[in-house]
């Protein structure tokens, strides 16, 4: 297992938590969207909830986090304000209105330190409203690399042949430090520790890929191309947030692709700082569309970076091939 390290223990044990809060509020959704008579509500709240009891845990540490509590303090959003400070006193019974407020305000560092945290409380919020995948991603970076990551998928089943597009009961976390490995925690803590291995099943036997479920976040026609370039029959899963970056992670595909669908989207670092190192330390190689690694050195997003090629080593080789062949564009 990974070297006794108290850091990542404080970082596992939020995210463990914020991994509770989310099913509680997602088994809630209907009673959410009723009082608030707005669907993206629920996501609302697991979101600021889940920020501020990650930010609570952290301490004073720099954090970027992806949520700005400037809504919540208007007058107008008191039912969903309301239902983040229950939310959040899950796990703190003491925390004020303005605690949680601050602690998610908290998380506005410009991601230009030495050394502070990404987070995304919820990734896939689209896939947290279908009752599909989604993640709680932390990942910590130093001097401009991913040094650790942490990533709850309460919805992941560990089984690969349970179905991936409905919730699991159980979930799963990873959880990665640079030079220590990738491996797979149990949310309940009632599991020992798995070391996970990004691994291809045959170097003939076609694709398998995962990509979003979102038509707008991943360019499908680009993907079919590089699968077809393989031969072979290709098994495509497509599933919502970092989760992607797990299932390579734990050989149960040989590659996540995301083609970029427009020429100005930049990809957010929060959206790529847990699941790259979580993919990398499995063995399994992170790169733009040329072939560049991503840049954590340039602020809140991955500005010289675009699209994403995460694969295990020998396929990661033979997809940018493909990508120059195919003439994909890869212009930033
Ligand atoms: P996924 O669940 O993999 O489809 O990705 C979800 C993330 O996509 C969200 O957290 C957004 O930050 C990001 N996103 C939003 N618009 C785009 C876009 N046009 N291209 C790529 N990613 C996007
Ligand atoms: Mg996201």
């Amino acid at each position: 297992m990974i070297d006794n390290n108290s850091e990542l223990d404080r970082a596992i044990d939020c995210v463990r938590k914020a991994c509770h809060v989310a099913r509680a509020v997602q088994n809630d959704l209907e009673r959410v969207r009723e009082i608030t008579k707005d669907d993206r509500s629920p996501v609302t709240v697991a979101d600021f909830a889940i920020q501020a009891i990650i930010s609570m845990a952290l301490g004073d540490a720099n954090i970027v986090g992806e949520e700005h509590a400037g809504e919540l303090r208007k007058g107008d959003h008191a039912v969903v304000k309301d239902a983040v400070v229950q939310a959040v006193r899950s796990c703190h019974p003491d925390a004020t209105e303005n605690e949680v407020l601050d602690a998610i305000d908290r998380c506005n560092h410009d991601g230009t330190a030495d050394r502070y945290w990404a987070l995304d409380p919820i990734d896939g919020t689209k896939g947290f409203l279908r009752g599909q995948q989604y993640a709680i991603a932390l990942g910590l970076i130093e001097n401009g690399q991913v040094v650790m990551g942490v990533m709850g998928c309460p919805n992941l089943s560990t089984d690969f042949s349970s179905p991936m597009d409905v919730p699991d009961p159980l979930g799963t976390i990873y959880a990665a430090v640079l030079g220590q490995g990738s491996w797979e925690i149990s949310i309940d803590n009632k599991a020992d520790p798995k070391q996970i291995h990004a691994t291809i099943t045959s170097e003939n036997s076609g694709l398998r890929i995962c990509e979003s479920v979102e038509k707008a976040h991943s360019k499908r026609t680009d993907t079919d191309l590089i699968v077809q370039e393989f031969g072979g029959p290709a098994v495509s899963v497509r599933l919502d947030s970092q989760c992607k970056y797990a299932v390579v992670a734990r050989g149960q595909a040989d590659a996540y692709l995301r083609m970029p669908t427009s020429k100005t989207y930049v990809e957010k670092i929060w959206d790529h700082a847990a699941g790259s190192i979580i993919a990398t330390e499995a063995g399994a190689i992170v790169t733009d569309l040329t072939g560049k690694e991503l840049d954590f050195n340039r602020g809140t997003r991955l500005e010289y970076n675009r699209g994403v090629v995460c694969a295990a080593p020998h396929v990661h080789d033979r997809i940018i091939k493909a990508i120059g062949t195919l003439k994909i564009d890869t212009a930033v």
